[in-house]
């Protein structure tokens, strides 16, 4: 199946933004009838012409052809790394010059809230409320494209500290709570005690745990119920939350841990999201030795779990 995705030069072409011609399907073609052509040209030649001159030509000829081609599929990847380099150093500096204003924007926001409440008027009171709930989106976003391009450059820097999972979890839960009442969900959750401790990077596991809750919560239509858990299996602690939720459509859950991608289900209801907040998750867990999978039925609900090793 791979493969004949691979083929789809068209498809390619578009996802990568290049010309079909300098798609890795169509360069894989070209290198293939090379290929071809090389073994049935020195076949003929050497049952043809006797002659070691000839066949000493014919091998160079080949030679100066497979360099040819070869130098420029290099030319053609080369240029490609550079472009995705460029890319993110344009993400990195861009969203570190945006980090600067959204704070002011935030704060001056919050201080106008609490010291001039008074003397606003309700109209006021809510604009200002909403300049300030927005920006709070967009540090959000910012800040999660800075930690994708940490990720993808491999800076994203990890704390080895020691982490009990279970504390976490129900810190995680209490701060998501509000989240959960306003969207009237129920989080069910019995902490554990004496769990052995696992090395990590405590805020990003915390962040984790958080995307993954508010997942849950965003992707849970009313009456919403939401189970987790965390127990120890084998050598690791695992970290599970279980939704009444939406659910994934089966043909998109093979996309789901990639960047920008959202299923068409909830983009329809929930149009605040990135796309962005699985594929960190993910990355942190796996950076931290562990694993992160799920399971989903549409229309009835989500399981996301990961683990993370106990040293
Ligand atoms: P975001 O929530 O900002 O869109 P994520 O990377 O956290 O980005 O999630 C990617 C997509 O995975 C979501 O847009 C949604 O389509 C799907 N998804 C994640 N968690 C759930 C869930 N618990 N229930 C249903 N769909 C989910």
């Amino acid at each position: 199946m791979r493969f004949i995705n691979d083929l789809n030069l068209k498809k390619q072409a578009d996802e990568l933004g290049v010309s079909v011609w300098q798609t890795p399907g169509f360069l894989f073609i070209v290198l293939g009838l090379v290929a071809a052509a090389v073994m049935a040209a020195t076949f003929y030649l050497s049952q043809n012409y006797g002659s070691p001159e000839v066949l000493i030509l014919s091998e160079c000829a080949v030679a100066i052809l497979v360099l040819t081609v070869g130098n420029s599929v290099i030319r053609v990847f080369e240029q490609m790394a550079k472009v995705n380099k460029m890319k993110s150093e344009f993400v990195s500096v861009a969203s570190h010059q945006l980090r600067t204003p959204l704070s002011a924007i935030r704060w001056e926001t919050e201080l106008l809230l609490s010291k001039f409440k008074k003397g606003l008027s309700e109209k006021q009171v809510k604009n200002i409320e909403s300049i300030s709930l927005l920006s709070a989106r967009m540090t959000r976003l910012v800040n999660d494209l800075l930690d994708v391009t940490r990720i993808d450059q491999k800076r994203l820097l990890m704390k080895k500290e020691p982490v009990n999972v279970s504390a976490l979890a129900e810190e995680s839960i209490a701060e998501m709570s509000d989240l959960a009442k306003s969207r009237n969900v129920e989080i069910i959750f019995i902490p554990k005690k004496n769990m052995p401790k696992i090395t990590g990077d405590r805020e990003k596991i915390k962040m984790v745990m958080e995307n993954l809750i508010g997942n849950s919560v965003k992707y849970t239509t009313n009456r919403g119920k939401i189970e987790i858990k965390v127990f120890k299996k084998d050598n690791s602690i695992v970290f599970s939350i279980k939704d009444n939720g939406v659910g994934i459509p089966e043909e998109q859950q093979n996309r789901i841990f990639d960047k920008f991608f959202r299923s068409d289900n909830c983009v329809k209801y929930q149009t605040d999201g990135t796309g962005l907040g699985l594929y960190i998750a993910k990355s942190i867990v796996e950076q931290s030795g562990g694993e992160m999978w799920f399971k989903s039925v549409e229309n009835l609900g989500s399981i996301f779990n990961f683990k993370l090793p106990i040293k």
